[in-house]
């Protein structure tokens, strides 16, 4: 997607450990308007798949599922990081590493808001490793839910995660797919 591929390397600011911050328009401070065209654009995607649920993950996805949402007409769930390690077994809980923080976290989704008639949509912010959403797609398998595809923002792709998916059998759209980044602060696309 072309406009977000100019906004990345516009107000895109590349860090220490291949770490892409775009904080001033997609994961702290959020452009609507270009979360509407990223929107519209899972739904050419997406759309006739019969999306039931969007599931994403706390907290900078559930901007973007949001508005994606007003497209596909339905719910949106986020997994939340839970601090608790034992509580009701009223939860799908898996384990999730984050990239961001170098630390593992339960993730759980209440089995109220899962069920095996659901069609999900996986959206995420990035796709570096694969772990965040490999945790989400394992909460849909343990729903018996339908995983549809995952719609990502900014897939790194050179890093093993969108592989790590598509391998397990997802099917996975990027917006923006990063072949590299330089330490000039410039960026390729696939
Ligand atoms: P993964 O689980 O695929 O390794 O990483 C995905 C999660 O890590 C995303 O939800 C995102 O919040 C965070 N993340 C990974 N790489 C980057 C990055 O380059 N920039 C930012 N801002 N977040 C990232």
């Amino acid at each position: 997607m072309k406009l977000l591929e100019e906004r990345i390397r516009r107000d895109g600011i590349i860090r220490e450990g291949d770490v892409l911050k775009v904080d001033s328009f997609l994961n702290h401070q959020m452009d609507i308007d270009l979360f509407q065209e990223m929107g519209k654009e899972f739904y050419r995607l997406f759309g006739e798949e019969n999306v039931t649920k969007i599931l994403t993950i706390e907290s900078s996805g559930i901007g973007i599922a949001c508005v994606a949402a007003e497209y596909f007409h339905c719910p949106v769930l986020f997994a939340k990081k839970s601090k608790t390690k034992n509580i009701a077994g009223d939860v799908y809980r898996t384990k999730v590493m984050s990239f961001t923080h170098g630390r593992e976290y339960d993730v759980i989704v209440s089995r109220d808001f899962l069920k095996a008639e659901d069609r999900v949509l996986l959206i995420d912010d990035f796709l570096a490793n694969g772990a965040a959403l490999l945790g989400l797609k394992d909460l849909v398998d343990q729903s018996g839910a339908t995983p549809v595809g995952a719609g990502i923002a900014v897939e790194k792709a050179f890093q093993p995660g969108g592989k790590r998916l598509r391998d397990a059998g997802m099917r996975v759209e990027s917006l923006a797919k990063v072949a590299a980044l330089h330490d000039d602060g410039t960026v390729d696309f696939c």
